[in-house]
């Protein structure tokens, strides 16, 4: 299929690092209307335009426009530095010291300006640490510098307000149309510059389907250990950028095969090996797609627990076997857990909260009457843990009992459910069935 109008010509790409013409794809020659771009892009496009700045919608916008997709933000490109936008909207904040950057507010939406950046040469090495990777990058240029320190020549795509074309100096167009994922310059360079690069790699061609260029794919294999030099806080945010997109499946098994999982999550690695917990962790990450595609809330504890699970349940059962009462084992085996994991990816307080709960809450599902089970159904966490217990089930990791019980009371008004909770004999329930496929989520 032909996504958009695309002319070859001269190619623009540069030859030994240097910048020759982009191209200029005309408005008649492009798909992108100014009806698809949000109302607050638009104006932040205007003011600056008007107010004789170069402004450019930039990156996975116009990416994601000439795909005929709605994109999810609307990142703006300009000549002016963030002092000077600063002054031009009374809406904006100036954020980040790493990377300064103007954001200006919109009741909840934010259009995130950006000034031109100029490339990191080595004029520029204080601003890498020894492996290459960059540190700062407020070293403001213009649009012709600013292109090459982009990492895929899709998101180096430059929409221009002045007269509706887009500037293209990396071949992008052409790569959007071909659905290819090419990263800017040379590879390992760009990767050792910032390695997370590699998981966006994933995640744009998991999002977008796009196949990822042979050398990207070889130089991901080889420099997979320079995410262990990432913070744990970035990496959080892009893993909730890899689970939460809709695609976490296809993520999932694309960080599998570039063998990246291990600088993610090493206790789950060790125990993906086995059918049942691959499985089980497959099905959370197809759970929380749909869950994603209906517009319905997810949330990362539920990933962080489910890849989590089969490392605690190990460890509590060890120290349940070491003499400690289960509910004791279990919250220890968590807090070993937890400490652990986020030494890699970090997991904000409020999350591990939420884990701990699901993964408490298993155990406590055998519980079908009185007190006990009345404060299961009334917990807090109750839909997600349920959820949990369900798909544990559908993987064949427990039986299917306990969530068929839980199903059927949940169906049930208030008064039928004291009823039968009352009607319950005390203790955990016996298994009657062996583990059986049964339908699941989350929530
Ligand atoms: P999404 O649809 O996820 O928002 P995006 O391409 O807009 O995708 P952002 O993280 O919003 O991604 O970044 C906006 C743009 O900034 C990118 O398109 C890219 O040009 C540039 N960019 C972002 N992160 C990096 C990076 N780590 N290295 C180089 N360029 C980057
Ligand atoms: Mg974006």
């Amino acid at each position: 299929m032909k996504l958009f109008k695309f002319k070859r010509r001269k190619n623009s790409i540069i030859e030994d690092g240097v910048a020759r013409d982009p191209v200029i794809i005309p408005r008649s020659e492009h798909g992108i209307s100014r009806k698809n771009i949000d109302e607050p892009a638009l104006k932040v496009l205007y003011r600056l335009h008007k107010a004789g700045y170069q402004a450019c919608l930039v990156g996975g916008a116009v990416r994601d426009l000439l795909l005929g997709r709605h994109p999810k933000d609307f990142d703006v490109a300009t000549d002016a530095t963030p002092e000077e936008v600063s002054e031009l909207f009374r809406n904006c904040r100036l954020i980040g010291r790493r990377f300064r950057l103007a954001h200006i507010h919109f009741g909840r939406q934010i259009i995130e300006v950006a000034t031109f950046r100029a490339p990191h040469g080595e004029l520029h090495e204080e601003h890498h640490d020894e492996s290459g990777r960059i540190l700062r990058d407020n070293v403001y240029g213009e649009i012709h510098d600013d292109v090459w320190r982009r990492d895929f020549t899709a998101n180096a795509l430059y929409y221009n307000i002045a007269d509706f074309s887009i500037i293209d100096y990396v071949g992008g167009a052409e790569d959007i149309a071909n659905k290819r994922l090419r990263l800017i310059g040379d590879q390992e360079t760009r990767y050792r510059e910032d390695p997370v690069r590699m998981l966006r790699a994933i995640r744009f061609a998991s999002k977008l389907g796009f196949t990822i260029d042979e050398n990207c794919r070889q130089a991901i294999l080889e420099l997979g250990p320079l995410l262990a030099e990432i913070p744990p806080a970035r990496l959080f945010e892009e893993v909730l950028k890899l689970f939460h997109s809709g695609h976490a499946e296809e993520s999932f098994v694309a960080l599998q095969h570039y063998d990246l999982l291990k600088y993610l999550f090493p206790d789950a690695v060790r125990e993906l090996g086995d059918s049942t917990t691959a499985e089980f962790v497959r099905l959370a990450m197809q759970s929380t797609d749909d869950r994603v595609r209906l517009d319905k809330p997810v949330t990362p504890a539920f990933l962080f627990a489910a890849l989590l699970w089969t490392p605690v349940r190990k460890q509590t059962e060890a120290n349940v076997e070491a003499g400690m009462p289960h509910a004791v084992a279990l919250q220890k085996a968590a807090t070993k857990l937890v400490a652990n994991q986020v030494r890699y990816v970090s997991i904000p307080k409020r999350f591990t909260t939420t884990m701990r709960d699901i993964w408490s809450l298993q155990a406590r599902f055998r519980f079908h009457a009185g007190r006990r089970a009345y404060a299961v159904l009334h917990h807090p966490k109750f839909r997600a843990a349920y959820d949990f217990l369900c798909l544990r089930a559908n993987a064949g990791e427990t039986a299917i009992d306990d969530c068929r019980w839980w199903t059927e009371l949940q169906e049930k008004s208030p008064e039928q459910q004291k009823k039968i909770i009352s009607a319950q004999k005390p203790g955990p329930r016996k298994r009657r069935h062996k583990p059986k496929k049964d339908k699941g989520g989350q929530r």
